[in-house]
């Protein structure tokens, strides 16, 4: 979904881009506050409405990336790396660059985005406060802005995924449990609710003549039904492959070459005879880096030849191994996160082998069927 985006440059070293969508909604919110300004204030001038409306809109979405903000700087100061954040047709996501891994953290990171709205509405409100007898345009906006500041700090603290609310939710629930994948299913569930709870009551507006505000609010319950849908699901693999652990699944099925032979020698004695699609530079048992077809494809052809292995792989350092003891959640992490097929698994500096995704997906099957 993030993927149609214009990056806009970087705040706090984390990249910031707006979706195609995202036009669209910065369109409609600032026509609709022209003409609200226009209806309430007959008096003001056409400039001013439109100034106030453009000016309303830019600073309605510089809070929603203030939310997103308040988020990333909980998870940087955790340690955990924020991939981006990014404006779309629903509003703003930050995406986090893995799960947090104590339910504190988790509830702070969570906590932070509805703080931040909060924060906003109690100072936009303020703003129309110190402007009421001297700007009627300020006041306007400084309401606007505080009403939708608060009801964004609100909706968010709706406790089911994908908001703000079912994270602090679910950290509750991990907290005194336990078992992170019990409050995953109860955050999950919890978002489903709120989710037909909203297309039921969209569709009731929308029959009772609101139209476009009914269609609106059941479109921001299908988004969030098939979020919480999408937890549900990982949740599921992961509770299906509970008990399993790394070496279990681990093959030795990759190429293992050394960093100096050629690409060519490479594509032309292995790749086309083998069959086997993932490569592992190695020197003795040591892993060096990893090459997948991609990184071949980033060579032209006739330099294929000259160019090394060591070359174009993807270093040792670069790559995240997993030990063979560790829970497979570990692998389902690493897949995820850096959104690759194989994880090498190593001991003690030694390669053992891979872990990789059509392994895990097989054994998920498996399991369903002897399940059924
Ligand atoms: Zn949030």
């Amino acid at each position: 979904m993030y993927a149609q985006s214009v990056r806009m440059g970087r705040i706090l070293g984390i990249p910031f881009g707006v979706n195609y969508s995202w036009f669209i909604i910065f369109v409609l919110i600032t026509t609709s506050l022209f003409t609200q300004f226009a209806s309430l204030h007959p008096q003001w001038t056409i400039t001013e409405h439109l100034v106030f409306g453009i000016a309303t809109s830019i600073l309605f979405f510089a809070s929603v990336v203030l939310h997103e903000l308040g988020h990333s700087v909980m998870a940087l100061k955790y340690g955990i790396p924020v991939k981006a954040i990014t404006l779309f047709v629903f509003g703003g996501v930050a995406e986090i660059g893995k799960e947090p891994e104590k339910p504190m953290h988790e509830f702070t990171i969570a906590i932070a985005g509805p703080i931040v709205s909060a924060g906003l509405g109690v100072l936009f409100y303020g703003v129309m406060m110190l402007a009421r007898g001297s700007s009627e345009g300020f006041a306007a906006l400084g309401e606007w802005l505080g009403r939708i500041n608060i009801l964004l700090a609100v909706f968010n603290l709706i406790p089911g995924f994908p908001l703000d609310g079912g994270r602090v939710l679910r950290s509750i629930v991990w907290k005194y449990t336990g078992s992170f994948e019990r409050a995953t299913a109860i955050g999950a569930g919890s978002g489903q609710f709120f989710a037909y709870a909203f297309i039921i009551y969209g569709i009731f507006q929308a029959l009772s003549g609101n139209v476009f505000g009914g269609l609106w609010i059941g479109f921001i319950g299908w988004f969030l039904l098939s979020a919480a849908q999408a937890t549900v699901v990982q949740a599921s693999i992961r509770s299906t492959l509970s008990g399993v652990r790394v070496r279990d699944v681990m093959t030795n099925e990759c190429l293992r070459l050394p960093g100096f032979i050629s690409i060519a020698d490479l594509v032309e004695n292995h790749l086309l005879k083998t069959g086997v699609r993932c490569t592992l530079v190695t020197d003795g048992d040591r892993l060096r880096g990893l090459i997948t077809l991609h990184e071949i494809k980033q060579v032209p052809r006739e330099e294929w030849n000259r160019t090394s292995l060591q070359a174009v792989m993807v270093t040792e350092e670069l790559l995240t191994s997993v030990p063979p003891d560790a829970a497979i959640e570990a692998v389902l992490r690493v897949l995820s996160e850096e959104n690759i097929n194989q994880v090498p698994v190593v001991q003690n500096g030694r390669l053992l082998g891979v872990a990789g995704r059509e392994r895990l997906l097989a054994l998920v099957k498996t399991r369903l069927e002897f399940k059924a």
